[in-house]
C-alpha cells in the first residue's frame, strides 16, 4: 500500500509546519488555512476515514478530542472549531483521518 500524504508528513518525507507530536499523533498547520489558526490533528494510524474507525481506535480519537484544545490553548485559542469531513460530499480531499482546528476569527453557522 502506498503511503498517504500524511503518513509521508509524519514520516519527514514532506516538510510541514509542526506544532505537536506525541506518541499517537501529530498536529501541522494546514497548507491552505482557512483561519489566523488552521492546523490537522493527525493520528499516526493511517485511518482513511472517521467512518472506517472501529471500537479499538476509540481511545486514540479519545486522546485526540483531549489533545485539540490543549494544541488550542497553547496558542491563545480558547475558541475553537473541531471539523472532520469524511467522505468526498463532506469535503474530505486526504484519505487519512484529521480533524481540523480552526480558530482566529468569527466562525458561521450552518458550516458551509
Ligand atoms: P480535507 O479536505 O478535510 O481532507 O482536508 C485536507 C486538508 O489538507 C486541506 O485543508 C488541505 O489544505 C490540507 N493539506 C493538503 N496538503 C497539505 C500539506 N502538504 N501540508 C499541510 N496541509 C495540507
Amino acid at each position: 500500500m502506498s503511503k498517504t500524504l500524511f503518513e509521508k508528513i509524519i514520516d519527514g518525507e514532506i516538510p510541514a509546519d509542526m506544532v505537536y507530536e506525541d506518541e499517537r499523533c501529530v498536529a501541522f498547520r494546514d497548507v491552505n488555512p482557512q483561519a489566523p489558526f488552521h492546523v490537522l490533528l493527525v493520528p499516526r494510524k493511517p485511518i482513511a476515514r472517521l467512518g472506517h474507525a472501529t471500537e479499538e481506535d476509540a481511545p486514540l480519537l479519545g486522546h485526540m478530542l483531549v489533545v485539540a484544545p490543549r494544541i488550542a490553548r497553547e496558542h491563545g485559542h480558547e475558541d475553537f472549531r473541531v471539523v472532520i469531513n469524511n467522505g468526498p460530499t463532506a469535503g474530505q480531499s486526504v484519505y487519512h483521518l484529521h480533524l481540523h482546528i480552526l480558530a482566529g476569527r468569527p466562525m458561521g453557522w450552518p458550516p458551509g
